[in-house]
């Protein structure tokens, strides 16, 4: 919405974002490390997609 940011008050902007969250349908088990993703998403925590690894997860 195309409104100067303060003019929106908190709660109405809590009505607004009462719908943002995700459903639990959006997220699968991933395949490798059993750790929940989102489907056709890479993995954030083991950093797979589709059998491989595509990036190195950080802080491991
Ligand atoms: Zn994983």
């Amino acid at each position: 919405m195309a409104v100067p940011k303060r003019k929106v008050s908190p709660h109405r902007r809590g009505n607004r974002r009462a719908h943002d969250s995700l459903k639990v349908e959006a997220f699968h088990e991933c395949p490798n490390c059993g750790e929940l993703k989102r489907p056709h998403h890479m993995c954030g925590h083991c950093g797979f997609y589709n059998g491989r690894e595509v990036m190195v997860p950080k802080g491991i």
